[in-house]
C-alpha cells in the first residue's frame, strides 16, 4: 500500500499514529485510511475543491483531511476522539488558516451554522453514526446546506443508498435517499485499504440534491413509506390502511393495490405522495 506524498513534508500517517497513540477504537468506529493515491481519488469525487469549504466528519489522524487540504479545500473537520486534536493541529499548521477543527460529536453540532455558504460534505464516516448523519441531512430543510455529499459506507448501506425497486437492498434509505438527491456509487473500497480491516466490503456514495418535487409534503411521503416498508411482504392495501387518503390516490395514480412495497418506485412514492398531500376540493 502506497503512502503517496499527500501534505509536502508531513510525516507518514502511521508515524502519527505512533506519535500521538492514536490506537484504533472500535467504540468510536475508528478504520483508518493511509493510503495517499485513494484519499486523493475519495478527495476528487466532488469535482473541483480550489478553495471550496469542506466539511469532513471523523478526521482521526487526518489521512483524508491531508487529501481535502491537498485539494485546495477549506476543511471543518469536527471529531470526538480528543487524542486525534494534536495530530491534526500539525495539518493546521502546515496548512495555515485552511483547518478548522471542532472537537465534538457530529451528532450533537450544529454543522450549517458553521458555513455561509454550502459546503461539500466528504468524510470516511464512523459506521456506528453514519447512516444517523445522512438521514439528518437529507431530512434537513430543501434546499439542503450541504452541495454534496461524498460518503463512505459499509458496502451493505452503500447498496441500501442507491437501490433500485425490486433490488433486495430497496427500502426507506433509498427513497429518502433518492428523492432528494441523485445518489450514485463512486467507487468499491476493499476492506485491506483500511487499518485495522473491518469484517465487510465498503464503497464511497455521492449524493447531489436534486430539486423539490413540486406539491409534496414532506410528512406524507415519509409517512407513506414508513408504513409500506413497514410492512414490506405484505400488500400495499393492507401496509398503507392507516395512511388516511392513500388508498383512494393509489387507485388515482394508477398502481394496483397489490403491489408490495419493495416493487413502488421513488417516482411512484413521490407521486402517491403528491396525490395524498393534495388538498380535497
Ligand atoms: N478520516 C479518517 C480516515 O479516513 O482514516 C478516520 C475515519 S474513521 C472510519 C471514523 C472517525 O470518526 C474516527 O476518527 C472517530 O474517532 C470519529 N468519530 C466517531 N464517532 C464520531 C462522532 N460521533 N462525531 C465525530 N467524530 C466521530
Amino acid at each position: 500500500m502506497s503512502e503517496a506524498p499527500v501534505g509536502g513534508k508531513l510525516p507518514p500517517l502511521r508515524e502519527v499514529i505512533a506519535k500521538y497513540g492514536l490506537n484504533a477504537s472500535k467504540a468510536l468506529g475508528q478504520n483508518f485510511l493511509f493510503d495517499g493515491q485513494l484519499l486523493a481519488r475519495i478527495a476528487a469525487v466532488p469535482g473541483d475543491l480550489r478553495d471550496a469549504e469542506v466539511l469532513e466528519v471523523g478526521p482521526g489522524p487526518g489521512g483524508l483531511t491531508r487529501a481535502l487540504l491537498a485539494a485546495g479545500a477549506r476543511v471543518t473537520a469536527i471529531e470526538r476522539d480528543r487524542r486525534c486534536i494534536p495530530a491534526l493541529a500539525e495539518l493546521g499548521e502546515a496548512w495555515p488558516g485552511k483547518l478548522r477543527v471542532i472537537e465534538g460529536d457530529a451528532l450533537d453540532v450544529d454543522a450549517p451554522s458553521l458555513f455561509e455558504g454550502r459546503p461539500h460534505i466528504v468524510s470516511n464516516l464512523p459506521y456506528n453514526v453514519g447512516t444517523a448523519l445522512l438521514v439528518g441531512w437529507l431530512t434537513a430543510a430543501w434546499q439542503p446546506w450541504w452541495q454534496s455529499c461524498t460518503l463512505m459506507f459499509q458496502k451493505e448501506v452503500a447498496d441500501r443508498i442507491v437501490a433500485a425497486a425490486n433490488d433486495d437492498a430497496y427500502g426507506r434509505l433509498a427513497v429518502l435517499s433518492q428523492w432528494r438527491s441523485s445518489a450514485r456509487v463512486a467507487m468499491p473500497v476493499h476492506r485491506s485499504a483500511f487499518t485495522p480491516p473491518p469484517k465487510v466490503m465498503s464503497a464511497v456514495v455521492h449524493l447531489v440534491p436534486v430539486e423539490a418535487p413540486a406539491g409534496v409534503d414532506v410528512k406524507v411521503l415519509e409517512r407513506l413509506t414508513a408504513a409500506a416498508f413497514g410492512q414490506r411482504r405484505k400488500m400495499l392495501r393492507q401496509s398503507l390502511k392507516g395512511v388516511p387518503g392513500a388508498l383512494d390516490a393509489l387507485e388515482r395514480i394508477g398502481v394496483e393495490a397489490t403491489r408490495r412495497a419493495e416493487t413502488v418506485s421513488v417516482a411512484e412514492f413521490v407521486e402517491l405522495a403528491r396525490e395524498v398531500s393534495r388538498p380535497s376540493l
